[in-house]
């Protein structure tokens, strides 16, 4: 607490605002940063201004801490209490940050230029426009894999950007308050307190966790006539859920699941999408039809149309439909001065946001690098190596898991303590000090006064 507020102050002192940076200098190299999300901003918080130029192009004006995404969709945290907005992050550097609130469209390797839309409602005289770049960094992260199943982007809600959750925590309330209406059929009640999960990666399983622990802390005292029936199902076509633990805690996570009556289907493969319900292949191979009255869709990443375009523009170098090929120094195959970072590509590791902080990081030290060969230092240039700090997911009622690498081994962990673990990581990773106290005070009041449950 004291190592926090100290930094708080610090962090806090040390501030810069655009008055006081240094403006562009049409001497240096130009470096245009595609994203705002845990892979660029890793990057443009290392990256060394006083050697470059940096623009940043991303339609959100804000960085998302993803872990705790979940805990928004009940309530725990309040969604602002997780965004930081990227202006609090460039005014820490040394040159002034040049951002743009849009989207790329359009990546020409070529030309080495890139194409920009405002993402705004409310466009000015100017609102597509091409800009220069000496160097490339592509962070733009995945789309949401729907395996091009009719009904998903229609009635489905994703979990990934901040609309997401708050469109489902909506979507949740109204259900509730639907189901509570007067003279309200009961084969409709059970519907609509069916809240269905398909996918069992760690977004999944958390969602499912925290509707759990919805349900006991706040919707039985407040709704104590619709609370016995609420059911929550989790739809997974593997054998199990998280295939990326350790079979233990695997285990751990079904039998605490099942302790808190989250069912979960293995094995079943969701083939119709309605609106009202969706149809599915059980394990016996039984096409059933499942009602619902919330759906949640994670089942993980595809790339995004930008990447798309990018990679059948340079098909030669790009073989894989799954994400950008990079080497070891992030450079993006057949496209000269481009780099790629994060979900974006299609790399040995899993996608996450521990994965591309460590190479956001790693990038501006071979910018660093490059600068100083410039200058005609003698400087070689390392190939990125990862470094698996553990996996960390929550499961519901105050328990966490944790594989964590151990003297070459791994020891896996389950329980309160990996979940009180599990808060001071988050809490001591989150970006900022404001974040850090934001969330605290939001996990204080909900204790306090129970989840908002207002729609
Ligand atoms: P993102 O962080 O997704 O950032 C992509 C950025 O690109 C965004 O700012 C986006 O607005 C921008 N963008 C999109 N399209 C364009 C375009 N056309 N032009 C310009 N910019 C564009 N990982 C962990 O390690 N631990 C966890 O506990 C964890 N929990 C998670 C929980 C949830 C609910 C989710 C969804 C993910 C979680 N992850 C976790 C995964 C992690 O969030 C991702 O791996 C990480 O965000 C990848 O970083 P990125 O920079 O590649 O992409
Ligand atoms: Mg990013
Ligand atoms: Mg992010
Ligand atoms: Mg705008
Ligand atoms: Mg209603």
């Amino acid at each position: 607490v004291v190592g926090g507020i100290g930094y708080g102050a610090y962090d806090i002192y040390t501030k810069r605002h655009p008055i006081e940076q240094k403006p562009f200098d049409p001497t240096k190299r130009t470096v245009v940063i595609l994203g705002s999300g845990w892979g660029a901003v890793s990057f443009l918080k290392s990256i060394n201004t006083d050697d470059y130029n940096v623009v940043v192009v991303s339609p959100r004006n804000y960085f998302l801490f993803t872990p705790l995404l979940p805990s928004c969709t009940v309530g725990t945290i309040e969604l602002r209490s997780i965004m930081e907005p990227l202006r609090f992050i460039t005014r820490h550097k040394s040159r002034n940050v040049k951002f743009y609130e849009s989207e790329c469209t359009d990546i020409d390797p070529e030309s080495k230029t890139i194409s920009i839309t405002d993402v705004s409602d409310i466009k000015g005289a100017v609102s597509n426009t091409t800009i220069p770049y000496d160097y490339l960094v592509m962070a733009v992260g995945a789309d949401n894999q729907t395996f091009g199943m009719a009904g998903v982007r229609e009635y489905a809600c994703f979990l990934k950007e901040i609309w997401d959750a708050q469109k489902i925590r909506t979507r949740l309330m109204d259900c509730v308050e639907s189901a509570g209406f007067a003279s309200q059929t009961p084969e409709e009640v059970d519907r609509l307190l069916h809240m269905v999960v398909v996918g069992g990666g760690p977004t999944g399983v958390e969602y499912a966790a925290e509707l759990h622990d919805f349900l006991k802390d706040d919707l039985e005292v407040w709704y104590p006539e619709l609370a016995d029936k609420f059911r929550i199902t989790l739809v997974e076509a593997l054998p199990n859920v998280l295939p990326m633990f350790s079979s233990q805690l695997i285990q751990y996570t079904e039998s605490t699941f099942k302790q808190n009556k989250i069912e979960v289907l293995t094995k079943t493969m969701v083939k119709q999408v309605g609106d009202k319900e969706i149809k599915v292949m059980d394990a016996n191979k039984e096409l059933v039809s499942i009602p619902y009255g919330l759906l949640v869709w994670a089942t993980g990443n595809c790339p995004r149309p930008l990447t798309r375009k990018l990679m059948a523009r340079i098909k030669e170098a790009q073989t894989s439909p799954r994400g950008l090929l990079v080497d070891d120094y992030m450079r993006v195959a057949g496209a000269p001065d481009m780099y790629a970072i994060g979900d974006c590509t299609f790399s040995k590791y899993a996608p996450t946001a521990q994965v591309a902080t460590q190479q956001g990081l790693y990038l501006a030290s071979v910018f660093e690098h490059l600068a100083r060969i410039e200058e005609g230092q003698n400087k070689k240039i390392t190939p990125f190596e990862y470094s698996h700090q553990g996996s960390l997911a929550y499961i519901g009622s105050d328990k966490a898991i944790a594989d964590l690498p151990f003297l070459n081994g791994n020891v896996s962990i389950g329980g309160v303590a990996t979940y009180v673990f599990w808060r001071s990581v988050y809490i001591s990773n989150m970006f900022s000090f404001r974040n850090r106290f934001l969330v605290v005070g939001d996990w204080m009041k909900s204790k306090v006064f129970g989840r908002d449950v207002s729609r």
